[in-house]
């Protein structure tokens, strides 16, 4: 799978790019990272991106010129497995069972607002859809979309090995929390691990785990029950 991040600031993704499984994929190839630094659509000479919103009020916004330039140069024709995706805190929410939707394409291009946002004609117009990942205001869109980015590419064939299995973790199938989880040592500071788990019984282990992650949901996630 193909991801295009559409940013003004195309460093920022270094970071969270640069570990772990998302960076291990993009190596062996199951997944390539496409980082845009939006003021190459830019026509100026000071490479302006924003400007003052319409109708007065604080700060700039995003010019829909460079955007709508930059998504048609990235694909002149959008086929139906390539979607574009504003990141906006006024989205729809971003869950695994959206993260599970995403994966189902070819290509995302995920383009990241800054300041006030977005001339509203990039979400009317030029996006599928606007993304949020969560109720709170960031301060750009690019943590979003690495959010987003991430939680994707661990659900692609091959990313995430099968010691690491993603079937069992929170919020898939059966729409719970993932069961608590402990290692060494099976005594720290006079907290025990639960002993059933060092029981070598794996139909016990399986029932007490199930009965576990219902509590817990219960608990700290009354609304997914
Ligand atoms: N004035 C806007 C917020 C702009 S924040 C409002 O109140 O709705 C600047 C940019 O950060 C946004 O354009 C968006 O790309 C990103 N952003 C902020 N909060 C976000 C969220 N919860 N989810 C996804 N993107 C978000």
């Amino acid at each position: 799978m193909k991801f295009h991040l559409l940013t003004i600031f195309p460093d920022f993704f270094e970071g969270p790019f640069k570990y772990g499984v998302v960076a291990r994929a993009a190596e062996f190839g199951a997944l390539e990272l496409h980082v845009h630094d939006l003021r190459n659509w830019t026509h100026d000479l000071h490479r302006t991106v924003d400007d003052r919103p319409f109708g007065g009020g604080e700060g700039m916004v995003l010019k829909p010129e460079p955007i709508f330039d930059a998504v048609e140069t990235i694909w002149p024709q959008r086929g139906g497995k390539q979607k574009v995706i504003l990141l906006s805190a006024q989205g729809r929410k971003f869950t695994q069972q959206v993260a599970r939707e995403l994966a189902a394409n070819q290509e995302l291009l995920l383009i990241c607002g800054r300041y006030e946002g977005v001339d509203e004609r990039v979400a009317q117009h030029l996006a599928d859809e606007e993304l949020s990942i969560g109720d709170y205001v960031l301060s750009g869109g690019e943590l979003a979309a690495a959010v987003v980015v991430d939680a994707v590419a661990r659900l692609l064939p091959g990313v995430v090995g099968n010691h690491e299995s993603t079937v069992n973790e929170s919020f898939e199938d059966d729409g719970m929390l993932d069961c608590p989880q402990w290692t060494r040592p099976a005594d720290f500071r006079g907290w025990k691990a639960p002993d059933v788990l060092l029981s070598g019984n794996h139909a016990e282990i399986r029932k007490w785990r199930k009965q576990a992650a219902l509590e817990k949901t219960a608990r700290q996630r009354p609304d997914l029950r």
